[in-house]
């Protein structure tokens, strides 16, 4: 919901005080007077101390600052825009914002568990672990007993709020799972090695959490990690539970509601607790997404209108998973599109509740090995090729800048990845492939990439995170990630 709105007369006064002598040109800029609407703003901001009844935490997995940009220009330009100057629901000055340090205990770069980990904890922790102290030590389960750490999500059910977790990856992969596990190796989603009895896997942990009240709804993918192997799943897949357990059927016997589709959770009722595995694996790309599978925006929806009715209020994990899978894969189309319905379920979770009593934090767990190549004219097509900048006007010059060796490029790159131009069929030669402008607005086309990975990697560069609500303010600077936590945790506990 919007704060209180600067009145269009002082805005006036205020531009005519402090201009005087300027030419009217600087003055009657649009430039000059967006610029003082947003000091009236900035000055007219309040500091809400009260107490967080609600707390959303909002993480797509993988927009850092550049991949974030590149979502702008891209939700930009699909409103006809030229791109640049769009913004973003979360980037209004309703929203308060700090840089986040995304770093590992023991791992420049990182990965998705312990940030996640860190965001739900309050401490750093070591790459491919989820909830466990610095001792622990990954794929070890005999450190385990005595380094679990206790969750966000475990002291605010004490105090009688709700918890759910929405994700498009699946409900097991590490974003999703810092809320509720605790695990040596965040890729124990179905299976722990033999012997080891000082954890569950992350799917049993997961209905353990399910039934013992911790998590009341959890909706995303990943529906074979909860079926026995050879089993069929709900979503005409194979189960893959090595152990045999049907962890659905036990989900269900606990008197949880589960759904395998969109018209399956829009008949649920809202009298008890929610489970829905809406695909084998992770989610289809919202680019793909058929209409029998629920977007983001609508589980982001019904959970909300789920876990408010909770008196005492909610703690809900919200997870576009795939953002950084379309980033992994070199493919911005496909990232740009999970990023779009990512910036509408922020507005409709900001539409949804109060700022009176709702913690909003809308963030990223880490960045991409992305980058961004010039010298493009405005309105560039962001995953398209380069554009020249024109002499007049705003826009491009329509033509296409080339490279030293005669070449179009594309506006992205990626410093690593399987767009990679160094090419095994061409020996690595670096020749780099001719492309059309056509061919690259293709949502398959792969931005030209450096060094041959299959997988483009993350890399540790800042996220940012903004917020609203109780405390917001507390996000200022360049914080550690481990930081998110602890404003939570003040917010929730606020006098
Ligand atoms: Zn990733």
């Amino acid at each position: 919901m919007k704060r209180t709105l600067i009145s269009a007369l002082a805005m006036t006064a205020a531009v005519a005080a402090n201009a005087q002598g300027l030419p009217e040109l600087q003055t009657g800029s649009d430039w000059f007077q967006a610029g003082e609407t947003t000091i009236q703003e900035l000055i007219a901001r309040e500091q809400n101390t009260g107490r967080a009844k609600n707390v959303i935490l909002m993480i797509a997995d993988g927009n850092g600052v550049g991949t974030n940009y590149a979502t702008r220009l891209y939700v930009g330009q699909q409103m006809g825009k030229l791109g640049e100057e769009h913004v973003l629901p979360y980037e209004t000055t309703d929203y308060h914002s700090a840089l986040v340090k995304t770093y590992n205990i023991n791992a420049q770069t990182p990965d998705s568990a312990p940030t996640a980990g860190a965001m739900n904890t309050g401490v750093k922790q070591r790459f491919n672990l989820i909830n466990l102290g610095g001792d622990a030590i990954h794929d070890d389960c005999s450190t385990v007993a005595g380094n679990e750490l206790t969750t966000f999500a475990e002291m605010v059910a004490a105090d009688g709020k709700s918890v759910g977790i929405v994700s498009t990856a699946r409900l097991t992969h590490a974003t999703p799972a810092a809320v509720y596990s605790k695990t040596a190796n965040r890729n124990w989603e179905d299976e722990v090695p033999e012997g080891c009895t000082a954890q569950k896997d992350i799917a049993a942990q997961m209905i353990d959490a399910m039934k013992s009240g911790l998590i009341d709804l959890a909706v995303g993918g990943g529906a074979r990690y909860f079926v026995p192997k050879d089993s069929p799943t709900a979503n005409g897949g194979a189960g893959h539970r090595p152990d045999g357990l049907d962890l659905v059927a036990e989900a269900k016997d606990a008197g949880i509601q589960f759904a395998s589709n969109k018209a399956e959770f829009d008949a649920l009722s809202m009298d008890a607790p929610v489970l829905g595995l809406w695909t084998d694996s992770h989610t289809s790309y919202e680019a793909d997404r058929p209409d029998s599978e629920p977007s983001l925006t609508d589980m982001t929806r019904t959970a909300i209108e789920f876990l408010s009715q909770n008196e005492d209020g909610f703690y809900l994990e919200i997870e576009a998973g795939r953002v950084d899978h379309a980033n992994h894969a070199g493919n911005f189309a496909r990232t740009a599109a999970d990023g779009m319905i990512w910036t509408e379920a922020v507005a409709l979770a900001d539409e949804m509740t109060n700022d009176e009593d709702t913690l909003i934090i809308v963030t990223a767990d880490h960045e991409h090995a992305i980058a961004f190549n010039g010298y493009c004219g405005r309105g560039t097509p962001i995953q398209g090729l380069c554009f020249g900048i024109s002499k007049t006007g705003d826009k491009h010059s329509n033509e296409l800048n080339l490279a030293d060796d005669g070449k179009p490029y594309s506006v992205i790159s990626y410093a690593n990845g399987s767009g990679t131009i160094l090419r095994e069929d061409m020996d690595y030669s670096g020749q780099r492939p001719d492309v059309t402008q056509e061919e690259a607005m293709d949502v398959d086309y792969l931005q030209q990439a450096l060094i041959p990975m299959s997988s483009e990697t993350h890399s540790g560069e800042d996220v940012a995170v903004y917020a609203k609500g109780p405390w917001a303010h507390l996000f200022d600077g360049t914080i550690e990630q481990n930081v998110v936590f602890h404003v939570m945790n003040h917010a929730v506990n606020a006098e």
